[in-house]
């Protein structure tokens, strides 16, 4: 398990370096073994284009490293505090890709209700006021906007995406710079056109409702499913 999920970690941090989600040594990924009480995440300092399983620092839920010769990253205590308050949330990735970013840095949201894709892999994009990185002010701040939504623009920062498995939060990251680079075509063109509430209500159900469906197909949903999840 725990080995599966250090791979994954390194191949979601190799896919966010290669798309230019981050860059240097930026951004971060975690995911909870939530039954185990541990979380692995990437160190500080090293580029994500090229960590190795065994670089993965493994640390408690208070964030005290349990293995590994290298420094957890230094927002270590926001993966942590999304852990805390989301019992459904299994892996974090945070990066600084370019246009959304740039959303950020301009201090512009992202409305999501223009793209059916976005509607119901993502939802909302939660903005987040600016705190100094690595501070507990932003830790307490992404606590606080995680709950209800996925996905979460920080100004003059960058992204945080969420998901039950790393797959999911990775696939989010991805889906959200896409959605950024489409909204600044949309602008150039006379500005994105959202889409009728009620549209919007239909497509977040309809996806629901099909992930339920897909859960109760598989057999899926009870606790001792969860763990496979996380990869
Ligand atoms: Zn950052």
């Amino acid at each position: 398990m725990e080995a599966e999920v250090r791979d994954k970690i390194v191949e979601v941090s190799r896919r966010l370096y290669l798309r230019g989600l981050v860059a240097g040594a930026g951004g971060n990924v975690s995911a909870y073994i939530r039954d185990e009480g541990v979380v692995l995440i990437t160190p500080s300092g090293l580029c994500k284009g090229y960590l190795k399983p065994e670089d993965i620092v493994k640390v408690d839920t208070s964030g005290k490293a349990l293995e590994g010769a290298l420094k957890p990253t230094s927002e270590l205590s926001f993966h942590l505090g999304i852990y805390r308050v989301r019992e459904d949330v299994n892996a974090v990735v945070h990066a600084h890709p370019p246009v959304s970013t740039g959303f950020a840095c301009a201090g512009t949201p992202i409305d999501y209700a223009v793209l059916p894709e976005v509607i119901a892999m993502i939802g909302e994009i939660r903005f987040v006021g600016y705190e100094t990185p690595t501070t507990r002010e932003l830790a307490d701040k992404v606590a606080e906007n995680i709950i209800g939504v996925e996905a979460l623009l920080l100004e003059n920062h960058g992204i945080i995406t969420v998901g039950s498995n790393l797959e999911q939060a990775y696939q989010r990251a991805e889906l959200l710079e896409d959605f950024a680079k489409m909204i600044l075509v949309a602008r150039l063109l006379g500005g994105p056109r959202r889409l009728p509430d009620a549209e919007v209500r239909k497509i977040a159900g309809l996806e629901s409702e099909k992930y339920r469906l897909k859960l109760a197909k598989e057999g899926k949903g009870g606790r001792e499913d969860r763990d496979p999840r996380i990869i």
